[in-house]
């Protein structure tokens, strides 16, 4: 019986693999909707550089310093800063992140458009 079952079981799991292989193949199966890549707002924690391009694993390499710092940026509605959401100092400090200019809490944080015109360089 038990044998049965995980046979069973197999046989489910390939079936229900086959089947979105066959989808993907079709490409009706698109878990993602397609995105324009327009690039996000990125700034090194290190140096201050902000600019717009493509993060994969985070903290990436920044192009400027070279250091391994770079996180996406997001903008304090409270003084206008430019913060760098650099995880692993918000961890270290054992907080959530916050504007590190004014100290305004992790809601103050807005996100910033992909098309803002971005001439203020973040602060450390
Ligand atoms: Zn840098
Ligand atoms: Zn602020």
């Amino acid at each position: 019986m038990r044998v049965w079952l995980r046979v069973a079981g197999a046989v489910i799991i390939l079936v229900g693999l086959g089947v979105l292989l066959a989808m993907s193949i079709r490409g009706s199966f698109n878990p993602e909707p397609e995105v324009i890549k327009l690039g996000k707002w990125l700034g090194c924690s290190a140096c201050g550089y902000v600019y717009k391009g493509e993060i994969g694993r985070r903290p990436g390499v920044c192009p400027k310093c070279g250091a391994k710092a770079v996180w996406p940026v997001m903008r304090c509605s409270r003084c206008g800063s430019i913060v760098v959401i650099d995880r692993h100092r918000f961890r270290a400090e054992g907080r959530e992140p916050y504007c590190t200019h004014c100290g305004a809490p992790v809601t103050m944080l807005k996100p910033i458009p992909a098309d803002a015109d971005l001439q203020q360089p973040a602060g450390r």
